[in-house]
């Protein structure tokens, strides 16, 4: 970093540059592959051999604090350090920084709320741009049944916001405050998937900036080539900038039921009844350890959106343990929110800060009791810590997003292993992420993949063999939309 003389052309021209912390970025030194940075704009500039940066609305931060935040994610596991972040001002502002990474070789990534666990929106040495500020929530259209938002709004907005008008999206994360931009690039899985298939396909149209710098709208009927690349594309050829998500009328109240069973072989018959069936608008379940540490009892948690649920209908034909069956009726947004005390609490007792070595694995239905059986006979509470496991169905027949890879079975099951563990006892967390390459080697064996959101070993083969038949169009996308390969080096896939 370094100061340089001052001259009246260069101030005018660098009028309304990034500010951080005091500083103004006044330039990029693409030699030293760094910035330049002036205590105020006002007296110094930036000289010879530096690049000037392209006017924005927002700010360019190059201070400790903004690069060591983004050098972390939920996972706490990978540190990669960028050399500066971007607080759009507007879309033009990705469009310009896009540009401009590609001009000068540095890469780049979007991030959303930093949810993912493995270091999947870090740019080790490069711009981290952070979606956050582009939040807009359009108007909700009655008629036309979709709202219109910016990547970086929270789930939990879009959805008050649609609720407001009788309205909701079709599918929900368990937990409502990721980015949407962030959900959109892996799937958006969920309870309501076996109805409404992912988060990704409830979208009519994005709004997205290649990685060539290109500001494009793309739907199913319009660039459909780069809106398939873009949906589940792990943010390699172009980063989302908006969305129009479909929406449905939303019920009021729902009536949630928690089903006991200590079979597993039972349990997953019953949720692949539920889903085939479709009588339920959710069905999820959790595994959970016995007196003994093992991990053989199971909870199916199915919801009914009907407006006066009959009982013996819904649970008509289940085989779950006649005793320990619960049921609340719950405000619909309750329902959806039900996550926020637990994470509330985890946050209070340090717990949110832990480091997160998740296994998210979605494997073949026919083969679910044998290898899940097997992954969750070598699991312990101790190597699960105070996180959950979940394993639930979801309908092949309603997922239509190319890039959202499950494995060719009718109903695949994702299996989640959400670990908590210490985040400085990094021996216990090497090898917990060798137990989920073990176990992902074990589902792909299966026939199954990963659900790319967690924390799993993963070099360039493995993401051809996990996009399958995918690859081709993803990898001529990427050419195509991202030349010069600047998006998303976090994910390791190119
Ligand atoms: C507590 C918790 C609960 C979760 N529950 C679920 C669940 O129920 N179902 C489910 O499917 N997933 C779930 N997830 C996983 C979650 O959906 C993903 O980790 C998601 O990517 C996080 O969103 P984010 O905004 O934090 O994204 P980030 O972590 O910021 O980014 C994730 C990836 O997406 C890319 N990206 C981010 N924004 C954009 C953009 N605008 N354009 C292009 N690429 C972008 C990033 O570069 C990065 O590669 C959960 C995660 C957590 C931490």
């Amino acid at each position: 970093m370094s100061q340089l003389p001052s001259s009246p052309s260069r101030r005018a021209a660098l009028r309304g540059l990034a500010v951080a912390a005091g500083a103004v970025v006044i330039g990029f030194d693409p030699v030293g592959r760094s910035w330049a940075v002036a205590a105020t704009s006002s007296d110094t500039v930036a000289g010879d051999g530096l690049v000037g940066l392209p006017h924005l609305d927002g700010t360019l931060l190059t201070d400790d604090a903004s690069l060591a935040a983004d050098a972390d994610d939920f996972g706490h596991i990978v540190h990669r350090r960028p050399v500066a972040v971007l607080r759009p001002g507007s879309v033009a502002d990705v469009v310009a920084m896009v540009r401009f990474c590609g001009a000068h070789g540095l890469k780049t990534a979007p991030r959303g709320q930093g949810h993912g666990a493995y270091g999947q929106a870090q740019v080790e040495g490069g711009l981290v741009i952070e979606t956050a500020p582009l939040a807009e929530i359009g108007a909700v259209g009655p008629r036309s049944r979709t709202v219109t938002v910016g990547a970086g709004a929270k789930w939990s907005d879009v959805t008050k916001a649609a609720l407001a008008h009788g309205l909701t999206p079709p599918v929900f994360t368990d937990y409502l405050e990721l980015s949407v931009g962030g959900t959109l690039s892996v799937g958006g899985l969920g309870g309501q998937s076996h109805h409404h298939g992912a988060q990704v396909d409830n979208v009519t149209e994005l709004r997205v900036v290649t990685g060539a710098g290109e500001l494009v709208r793309c739907s199913p009927t319009r660039h459909r080539e780069l809106f398939h690349a873009v949906l589940a594309g792990l943010g390699q050829c172009a980063v989302i900038v908006g969305a129009t998500i479909r929406l449905l009328p939303a019920p009021t109240t729902v009536r949630h039921y928690l089903l006991p069973y200590d079979d597993l072989n039972t349990f997953l018959a019953d949720q692949r009844l539920l889903v085939t069936d479709g009588r339920f608008g959710y069905v999820e379940g959790q595994v959970v350890a016995d007196a003994n540490g093992a991990f053989r009892s199971y909870l199916l948690e199915a919801v009914s959106y009907d407006a006066h649920p009959d009982d013996a209908r819904l649970l008509a034909g289940l085989h779950h343990n006649p005793t320990g069956v619960q049921t609340a009726d719950l405000a619909y947004y309750d329902f959806l929110d039900r996550l926020a005390p637990a994470v509330a609490a985890l946050k209070a007792a340090g717990l949110w800060a832990y480091a997160h070595p998740w296994l998210n694995l979605l494997i073949p239905g026919d083969k679910a009791a044998s290898v899940a059986g097997g992954i969750l006979d070598a699991l312990t509470p101790a190597d699960l810590g105070p996180g959950v496991v979940l394993l639930y169905p979801l309908l092949r027949e309603r997922l239509h997003t190319p890039l959202l890879r499950t494995g060719d079975d009718p109903v695949p099951y994702l299996l989640a292993v959400l670990r908590t563990t210490p985040p400085d006892d990094t021996a216990t967390v090497q090898r917990l992420l060798a137990a989920n390459r073990t176990a992902y080697e074990a589902v792909r064996a299966a026939g199954g993949t990963q659900y790319p959101v967690g924390a799993i070993p993963f070099d360039r083969a493995d993401w051809r063999t996990h996009f399958g038949s995918a690859w081709p169009a993803l990898a001529a996308a990427k050419r195509h939309y991202d030349p010069r390969g600047v998006l998303v080096p976090g994910q390791g896939i190119f």
